[in-house]
């Protein structure tokens, strides 16, 4: 994924220069903090964020069991996967989307407008349906623009799952109702709901989303974030998981050339683990978020 790119390359600078060393003094390793500090800050990782990760870093590696080890270098190394992992949810997160529920499992789907919320609605839709063999009903709750419900119409004939037929006028609350009618009366494992964006966060996107989540009661609420943004991916999840609580984030257009400090952001700030990835505008380009993975890739 690209928006990790610049980042792995600055601390894999760094840390060529620690590998081949046999000893390591204090001031080493602090050195080496001091360029790990700089390369997360401008990779736009959140100060509070860099400030715990580097913390992390030095109570493990400043102790003389680094400094007296053989291969001091590739202690340090390891230290920093192990706080990189921590930073992006810990080993054990993100396991995907969890459809341990009764069917049909509601998942709703909510961020701003432009953020890939339908193309990810339309992603999600075509794995569930292709590698976990699900029935899948997408619906799209945007009134406001009637061009995303029919964006939606053809992302479902794309992957090969039924959308809830467009009734003009009624409310995202009816549409949301009826959805989950025609999935009970139709057997449907699974029925996405594709909510209305705004450019910005406001009260009427809140409410509107706070009371389809009221009513539906999903088994998944999943906020999806343009990794573009940096730091305002951020606040949006911030902001969305105060006022609707979520319960994972999907963060787009990772193959983009932003930095990727967001993605190490995002569990500290939010509370809320990244669970895919988006990695391009075709169907198939969802990845799932392993923590450990990314954290290597970082580090080469
Ligand atoms: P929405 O307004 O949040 O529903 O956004 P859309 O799903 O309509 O996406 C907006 C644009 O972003 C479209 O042109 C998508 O093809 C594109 N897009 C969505 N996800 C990704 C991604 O992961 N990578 C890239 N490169 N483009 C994406």
């Amino acid at each position: 994924f690209t928006v990790f790119e610049a980042l792995g390359s600055k601390l894999q600078g760094v840390f060529d220069r620690l590998r081949g060393r046999g000893a390591l003094s204090e001031a080493d390793v602090n050195d080496a903090l001091r360029e790990v500090r700089v390369a997360l800050l401008e990779a736009d990782v959140a100060l509070p964020v860099v400030k715990d990760i580097t913390a992390k870093v030095r109570e493990r590696a400043v102790g003389q069991e680094v400094i007296r080890s053989i291969q001091p270098g590739q202690m340090v190394v390891k230290i920093v996967h192990d706080a990189l992992v921590d930073a992006l949810g810990g080993k054990d997160a993100a396991k995907g989307i969890d459809l341990a529920a009764a069917s049909p499992v509601p998942i709703l789907m909510v961020g701003l407008q432009g953020s890939g919320k339908t193309t990810t609605s339309g992603k999600i839709a075509l794995r569930l349906r292709g590698r976990e063999r699900k029935k899948v009903l997408l619906a799209s709750l945007d009134v406001h623009r009637p061009a995303a419900q029919l964006q939606l119409e053809t992302l479902a004939r794309q992957a090969e799952v039924t959308s809830l037929p467009i009734i003009a006028g009624q409310t995202p609350l009816q549409i949301a109702q009826r959805a989950m009618e025609t999935a009970r009366g139709e057997l449907y494992d699974v029925v996405i709901l594709d909510t209305a964006g705004r450019l910005a966060i406001d009260d009427a996107l809140m409410d509107e989303v706070a009371a389809v989540k009221a009513a539906v009661k999903p088994h998944e609420t999943l906020l999806v974030v343009d990794a573009m943004t940096g730091q305002d991916a951020v606040n949006t999840a911030r902001a969305f998981n105060e006022k609707v609580g979520v319960t994972g984030i999907v963060m787009t257009r990772v193959d983009g050339d932003a930095r990727g400090g967001a993605a190490l952001s995002m569990r500290a700030v939010t509370g809320a683990p990244i669970k895919l990835l988006g990695a391009g505008e075709k169907l198939d380009a969802l990845e799932d978020f392993h923590p450990d993975r990314i954290a290597g890739r970082i580090l080469g």
